[in-house]
This record gives structure tokens, C-alpha cells and sequence, in this order.
């Protein structure tokens, strides 16, 4: 689960990392006022969206008096900002960040990462702060510099402190740069984190450490003992699509591209969208209907996908263990019937009553395109959304 900017400063601020005081608003009136009170000389208007990169979309802007605040604001507002991260649709504008502005020295990078491979959490630093990290990444690595923190132990003050020195933060500020990091790993191992990204850090022309932007992901299977990180959760920011599939329990992804994949079991949906690309198709979803699915989980399943106005096509492929055939075909029938099903469906299954389930489709009158094998289903839904 992702949260806004301020909330993640919010979390920050209580594990003792320096932040800039700020305010959030829905109108511009509320910006306004929140810089009144801010009282500071300059202020900065910030778009509060899922995603980064909204400096270079238009979406900070530094203001020098209330009515550029004002003026700011209301530019900001209701605006569709797209960036690097939003997808080309890009992303509207509904809450803002009124922050005081800072006198910045240097921006630096400071992030935290479970790396899978190690089953460790990583602490990242850069020199080169406030560029996107992936090109850093990309093109001089050797400016990337990386702690491995020991589960047990935690983050070690030498490990802060060498990473500091190894970012080239001024030797003055040595301790403070451990202080942030160690609330930074403090939050993220506290909050049950994914990533914990501060780009960037800054140096201050008063000699502050601070995070001028901060992006907290949470692990969602431990939301369960975070009720107070789940009072963050902005509905409007997440996908329609799949705020219903997780009523139902389904493990849905919107993606790109036109072929809607209902399928069963996470290594099946994996599998089913590599063969449909593998074909020169692009799935629309990953979808995991799971093991023990109702015919009615089915059909909310199929709504789903078919509420997506780029699906063109529909690939069913169930292979039937737990999850019998003949339900899933009960449930791909009842959708169809209830939605009106006027594109493409390509449906394979294989399994528990499997002969029951092809009867059912056979019988209900639907156009269904009945394919052999995987292979056979892919390339049948890659031709028919062509
Ligand atoms: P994004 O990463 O989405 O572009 P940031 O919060 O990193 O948004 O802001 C982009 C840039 O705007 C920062 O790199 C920094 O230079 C500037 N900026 C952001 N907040 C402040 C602030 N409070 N005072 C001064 N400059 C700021
Ligand atoms: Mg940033």
C-alpha cells in the first residue's frame, strides 16, 4: 500500500527524522491559510499524488507570497499531472502540500529496500539526490553505495556513519545524516515497510539534514497489525478495479494492454500472461481467482474485467484441482449473461469435471471459442482481438 508525501513526513517526524513543517489541503483556500500560518517567507505548493516525479511535471512550485500560494494552488488543483510514474492517463490532483521552503545546499539520496535475493534489508545513498535513482543506476552505478543491515542487529551506527561519509555528507553533519538514517530504518522495520525513499535528502544552508520528499510503501499482508498506517489509505488513488477485487478476495492487477486472463493459481496467471505476450498479445490484468472460487467470485471476477474499457478479448484458463470446471464455467455463464458479453472469450479448462464444465458452456448459447491447450487458447484470443 502506498500513502501520500505529508503522511509519510507525518510517520517520519514521530521517529525523530527532521522534515519541513507543512500543512495538507483540499482547497485553495485551505493553502491559503496553511501558508498563513506556516508564516514562513516562501513556501512551497506541492501536488499530494501516488506517484513521483511531480517536479518535473509541474507539481512543486516554489511561491514567494500568499498570492502566489494562491495562485499556485489553484493551477495545481484539479490538474491531471503526468509524470514518469503515473502512466500517459496521469494523475488528478486533489490534496496539496503547503510546506515551508528550504534554503537547499546539496540534495543527496537515501533510500531503504528489502533486496529478495539476500532477504535483507538495504540502506541505498547517493551523492546525485533529486534525479530519478534508476538513471543514477544506470549510468554510473559506482555513485550508488549500499549497507546490508543484519535482521538481528539492525542498522549499526558505523554502517550509517560509513555510508554518510561514503555520500560525501559534510563531516559536520555526520551525526545528524546517522540520527535520520537510523529513524528512516527505525519507521521502516516499525510500519512493516516495502521501500522507505527519501529524494531528496537535503543539506540546508542552515546546516539541517532534512527529507524534502518521502515515499513510505507498505508490505499489505501486514496492514493487519498497522491499523493506523491503514487510516492513510486513499481509495481515490487506487484503481477502481481493484478496490472491488479486493471485496471479493481475487488477486487483480490492472495492466496495459487488451486481453482480459481469468485463470486460477498465481503461477498458472503468471504463466497464462507469458503466453499470451509470447504470442504477440498484452494482457489487460493478472488475475488469480484462487483455489476454492464460487461460481459467484467467478462472476464478480468476470465484471471486473470487462468494467476495463481496453479488454477486447477474454482468456479463460482454469485448470481445475480444488476449483471444479464445471463451477467456473456456472460462473463465466452467469457474468456473461448478467454484463452481455459482446467480445471474444476463449476458454480452456482442464481438470475436475472437466466434461461437465465444456457441457455447461457448450449448452448456454455464448459465443465461447473452446481452445485444446494453453498454447492453442493464447493464440486463439491473440488472432480474435486483432
Ligand atoms: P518529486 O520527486 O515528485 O518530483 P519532490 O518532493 O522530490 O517531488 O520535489 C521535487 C524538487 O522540488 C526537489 O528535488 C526539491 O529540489 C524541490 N523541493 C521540494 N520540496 C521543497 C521544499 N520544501 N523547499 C524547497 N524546495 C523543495
Ligand atoms: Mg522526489
Amino acid at each position: 500500500m502506498n500513502i501520500h508525501e505529508y503522511q509519510g513526513k507525518e510517520i517520519l517526524r514521530k521517529y525523530g527524522v527532521t522534515v519541513p513543517n507543512g500543512k495538507v489541503a483540499f482547497t485553495v483556500e485551505e493553502a491559503v491559510e496553511a501558508a498563513k500560518e506556516l508564516g514562513t517567507e516562501v513556501c512551497v505548493v506541492k501536488a499530494q499524488i501516488h506517484a513521483g516525479g511531480r517536479g518535473k511535471a509541474g507539481g512543486v512550485k516554489v511561491a514567494k507570497n500568499l498570492d502566489e500560494v494562491r495562485t499556485y494552488a489553484s493551477e495545481i488543483l484539479g490538474k491531471t499531472l503526468v509524470t514518469h510514474q503515473t502512466g500517459p492517463e496521469g494523475k488528478e490532483v486533489k490534496r496539496l502540500l503547503i510546506e515551508e521552503g528550504c534554503d537547499i545546499k546539496k540534495e543527496y539520496y537515501v533510500g531503504l529496500v528489502l533486496d529478495r535475493s539476500t532477504s535483507r534489508v538495504v540502506l541505498m545513498g547517493s551523492e546525485e539526490g533529486g534525479t530519478e535513482i534508476e538513471e543514477v543506476a544506470a549510468n554510473t552505478p559506482e555513485k550508488i553505495f549500499k549497507e546490508e543491515i543484519d535482521p538481528v542487529l539492525g542498522l549499526m551506527p558505523f554502517q550509517a556513519r560509513r555510508l554518510a561519509f561514503n555520500i560525501n555528507i559534510p563531516k559536520e553533519l555526520i551525526n545528524q545524516a546517522v540520527k535520520f538514517m537510523t529513524g528512516l530504518y527505525n519507521a521502516y522495520i516499525d510500519k512493516d515497510c516495502s521501500i522507505a525513499e527519501i529524494n531528496p535528502l537535503v543539506v540546508t544552508g542552515d546546516g539541517k539534514v532534512m527529507a524534502l520528499d518521502a515515499k513510505l510503501n507498505f508490505d499489505s499482508n501486514a496492514l493487519y497489525r498497522q491499523k493506523d498506517v491503514l487510516e492513510y489509505r486513499d481509495l481515490e488513488e487506487e484503481d477502481p478495479k481493484e478496490i472491488e477485487a479486493s471485496k471479493y478476495d481475487l488477486s487483480y492487477i490492472a495492466l496495459d494492454g487488451n486481453i482480459g486472463c481469468m485463470v486460477n493459481g498465481a503461477g498458472l496467471a503468471m504463466a497464462t500472461m507469458d503466453i499470451v505476450k509470447h504470442y504477440g498479445g498484452e494482457p489487460a490484468n493478472f488475475l488469480d481467482v484462487g483455489g476454492g472460487a464460487t461460481a459467484e467470485k467467478v462472476t464478480e471476477a468476470f465484471k471486473i474485467i470487462l468494467s476495463d474499457p481496453h479488454v477486447k478479448g477474454i482468456f479463460v484458463n482454469i485448470f481445475g484441482g480444488i476449483m471444479k470446471c464445471d463451477v467456473i464455467a456456472e460462473g463465466v455463464v452467469e457474468a456473461a449473461k448478467q454484463v452481455g458479453l459482446t467480445i471474444p472469450l476463449v476458454v480452456r479448462l482442464e481438470g475436475t469435471n472437466v466434461d461437465l464444465g465444456k457441457k455447461i458452456l457448450s449448452e448456454s448459447g455464448l459465443d465461447i471459442t473452446a481452445a485444446e491447450s494453453m498454447a492453442d487458447g493464447a493464440q486463439k484470443i491473440v488472432s480474435l482481438v486483432k
